[in-house]
């Protein structure tokens, strides 16, 4: 949290220099480009390290500015967040990954980003399915990814929303698990089907004994593996990593190492190129 809000806030100050504008300008111009189309997703391949079969991707939303160029979201999602706009961009992004995704193989996933601010929306479970309805996407093509700081406010309805989705098939990953809040306890209140380990442990594991780092990601997947969730490893950079998580039992992995995130078109030739490997 603390690193988010460190690049919000240069982001912010260079933004303001350059542009002589003030934040209320910059949410002017976050609602204008969602008017624009300037909104894009990008998608990064989600795969099962046991079979190296392609298993989805996750939708990453970026934003091509007019004249900065193709703006990262941890600089707008924070102000999108914080203003509210979350839930108009929230909505855009699941209808569009829907969309997406509804053109490739059918045994293919897409992850949508769920930020904690649109479950303050009461219509959220409504939206979903409207996605899916009018993308005419598989419900069991869905997986919703949230953070623990979900649970800090409204738990209840979040986990009534979250069984709305699992019954009718939706799956539903906790990220970044590791970092933020991490009460264990959450573990056993939210319905979930994954746990998605945070890249800054990863990182520190591209060497086989670096002891702390294997130590943690070892218990947190045994620890997954108890509770009956799938893990996905974050942030994957190098082979050597692939076999030590592989070897460790989490069942993804996804990271540089397999791609970076592409935009749309391109997800029809990666995912032709990776049958044909
Ligand atoms: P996240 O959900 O943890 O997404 C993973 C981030 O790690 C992505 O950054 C991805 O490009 C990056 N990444 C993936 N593999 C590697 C790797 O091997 N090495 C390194 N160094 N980085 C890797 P991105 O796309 O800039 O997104 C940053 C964050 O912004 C996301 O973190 C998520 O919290 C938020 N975000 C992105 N898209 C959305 C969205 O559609 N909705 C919401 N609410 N938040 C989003
Ligand atoms: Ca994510
Ligand atoms: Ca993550
Ligand atoms: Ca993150």
């Amino acid at each position: 949290a603390k690193e988010t809000g460190k690049s919000k806030c240069s982001f912010f100050e260079q933004y303001m220099e350059e542009n002589g504008k003030s934040k209320l300008a910059l949410l002017s111009d976050i609602k204008k480009g969602l008017i624009n189309n300037e909104f894009t997703i990008y998608y990064q391949p989600q795969v099962n390290l046991k079979s190296g079969s392609l298993n989805g991707f996750e939708a990453l939303v970026r934003w091509n500015h007019p004249i900065k160029g193709t703006i990262a979201p941890d600089t707008f999602i924070p102000l999108a967040e914080e203003s509210g706009l979350i839930n108009k961009l929230g909505q855009f992004i699941l209808n569009q990954a829907c969309k997406d995704a509804s053109s490739w193989p059918k045994h293919l996933k897409v992850s949508v980003n769920v930020s904690a601010l649109q479950f303050t929306k009461n219509t959220l479970v409504e939206d979903i399915f409207n996605a899916l309805k009018s993308s005419n996407l598989a419900s069991e093509q869905l997986e919703i990814e949230l953070t623990e700081s979900v649970m800090i406010n409204n738990y209840e309805y979040v986990v009534k929303v979250l069984n709305n989705l699992r019954e009718r098939g939706v799956k539903v990953a906790l990220d970044d698990f590791g970092t933020g809040y991490s009460s264990l306890s959450y573990l056993q209140e939210i319905p979930l089907d994954k746990l998605k380990i945070d890249r800054s442990f990863v990182e520190k594991l591209n060497v086989v004994d670096n002891t702390q780092a294997t130590a943690i990601v070892k218990s947190i997947i045994s620890l997954a593996q108890a509770l009956n969730f799938e893990t996905t490893i974050e942030g994957i950079e190098s082979a050597n990593q692939i076999a030590i998580f592989k070897g460790m039992g989490s069942t993804y992995g996804q990271g540089y190492y397999y791609s970076k995130p592409i935009d749309s078109a391109s997800t029809i030739s990666l995912i032709n190129n990776w049958n044909n490997k």
